[in-house]
């Protein structure tokens, strides 16, 4: 279950083709009557189509959210929003405008819809990343999550097919890891299980066909359980490789994720292979690791760090910052094997353990 305060209501997920338009009752539901619309500027006439179906109800647009949510962005929108007179936040968008309408929440305590246009899954998570200096932090509040949240598989219907691979592949990063956090539970387990089985079916489909609703809602389905374990247990080896990949050489969020999943479960696989069953399961094959790299091949996603543009000689740079703080792990980080792992990701090899 989401964390949610006393004075929060439970956070929703509503699914459906065409849901985006009951925006208006999502923010009546919310008990408010006035919304600032957030997106990136790539995605500005989502956000003025939200203004239109919201009419005397939309406060204003900003559409000035960009990646990594960095803090003067922020505090542009609260400057914004201090001229108005709105009540509540429609965020309309990824991860990026997802994680601009969180930090305004952490800041301001309003309520929240988000409307997710990929499957990253921050929309279902307590979890707010920032920068600020160059720096991003993350911290964890209740009053961070959306408290409603609108699937609609039209939007994702506009998600070009690489992103909607790689993207697919950061929200089962999320559940892979959850296989084997410390602080899972059975109904985490069966949360991560169906959210992973619905992008082993769903994105096949929706690859073959992708403006097939029904295969889509199948992704955004699975993208909202990922999300919700993403909040609840805690993430190790394969988020951390990530975190550090995507602020020390800026690299892009969902296809790192998508490149490094193989080789992380991999590496962990070899400490816990029982946990991470499931995914052979699911994707059939010999071994956790091979069985997502076998999968991520077929649905075509990148394969080498290299062709991010990450330079072979950084890799000693990334396995020492990757090792630097230590953290759960169900097997032991080594600079050694970490530099291994990141070699094989470099170069698109199958992975190495
Ligand atoms: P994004 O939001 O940065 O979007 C990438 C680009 O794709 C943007 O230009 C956007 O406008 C465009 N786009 C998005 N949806 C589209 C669509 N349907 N059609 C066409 N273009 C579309 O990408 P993301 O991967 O969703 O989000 C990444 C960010 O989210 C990172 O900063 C990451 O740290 C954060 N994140 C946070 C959490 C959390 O729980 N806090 C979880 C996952 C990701």
């Amino acid at each position: 279950m989401l964390q949610a305060t006393q004075s929060r209501r439970e956070a929703e997920a509503r699914f459906g083709a065409g849901v985006r338009h009951d925006v208006a009752k999502a923010v009546r539901d919310l008990g408010a009557s006035s919304a600032l619309i957030l997106s990136t500027p790539a995605q500005s006439e989502s956000a003025f189509e939200m203004a239109s179906d919201l009419g005397e109800m939309a406060s204003g647009v900003f559409a000035k959210a960009i990646m990594h949510t960095p803090v003067e962005v922020t505090e542009a929108a609260i400057a914004h929003l201090d001229e108005l007179s709105a009540d509540c936040l429609v965020a309309i968008g990824g991860g990026s405008t997802i994680g601009l309408g969180k930090a305004i929440a952490y800041r301001t305590d309003l309520p929240q819809v988000a409307i997710p246009t990929t499957y990253a899954g921050s929309e279902a998570t307590p979890i707010l990343g920032q920068t600020q200096h160059g720096l991003k932090t993350t911290l964890s509040d209740p009053k961070v999550t959306p408290e409603i949240v609108l699937y609609d598989p039209e939007l994702v219907r506009t998600l070009p097919i690489p992103m909607t691979v790689t993207s697919a592949l950061n929200a089962m990063a999320h559940a892979a890891e959850a296989f084997y956090a410390p602080n899972r539970n059975s109904e985490t387990d069966a949360e991560a299980q169906r959210g992973f089985e619905a992008f082993a079916r769903g994105l096949p489909r929706v690859l073959r066909a992708p403006d097939d609703l029904d295969a889509r809602l199948e992704t955004q389905r699975g993208a909202w359980a990922c999300g919700r374990v993403l909040g609840q247990v805690g993430m190790a080896l394969h988020h951390k490789l990530c975190h550090t990949l995507g602020g020390s050489f800026d690299l892009p969020h969902a296809e790192t994720h998508a490149i490094v999943l193989p080789h992380a479960i991999a590496y962990n696989a070899r400490s816990a292979e029982k946990e991470l069953q499931p995914i052979v399961d699911i994707l059939g094959g010999d071994s956790a690791g091979g069985a997502m790299h076998d999968f991520a091949k077929r649905m075509g996603a990148p394969l080498a760090l290299r062709d991010l543009g990450l330079q072979e000689a950084d890799l000693d740079k990334a396995a020492e910052l990757a090792t630097k703080a230590p953290y759960p792990n169900p097997h032991p980080i080594t600079k050694s094997g970490i530099r291994k792992l990141l070699q094989a990701a470099w170069a698109g090899e199958a992975p190495a353990f």
